[in-house]
């Protein structure tokens, strides 16, 4: 399993990718992808990465933070 990254040593995340049909390895790192052998097949692309940024804009608008509980009570008083 590719879990760490041959160039940096970083731990590589796999990602289902439905247009290739294979699970790849990601390094956040260097920004690109491994397959199951290890071998790189490419680059993380720039609408990929605003595709995961905006994953986590979303997740951290839809899940409650403790700070945002405090914000929200100023509607109490
Ligand atoms: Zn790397």
């Amino acid at each position: 399993m590719p879990l760490f990254c041959k160039q940096c040593n970083s731990r590589r995340l796999p990602e289902h990718h439905e247009a290739e049909k294979q699970t790849m390895w990601l390094c956040k790192k260097c920004k690109n992808f491994a397959d199951m052998d290890d071998v790189i097949l490419r680059e993380q692309t720039d609408k990929e990465r605003d595709e995961v940024r905006r994953k986590q804009e979303e997740f951290e608008k839809t899940t409650p933070l403790s700070n945002e509980k405090r914000v929200r009570r100023k509607g109490v008083n």
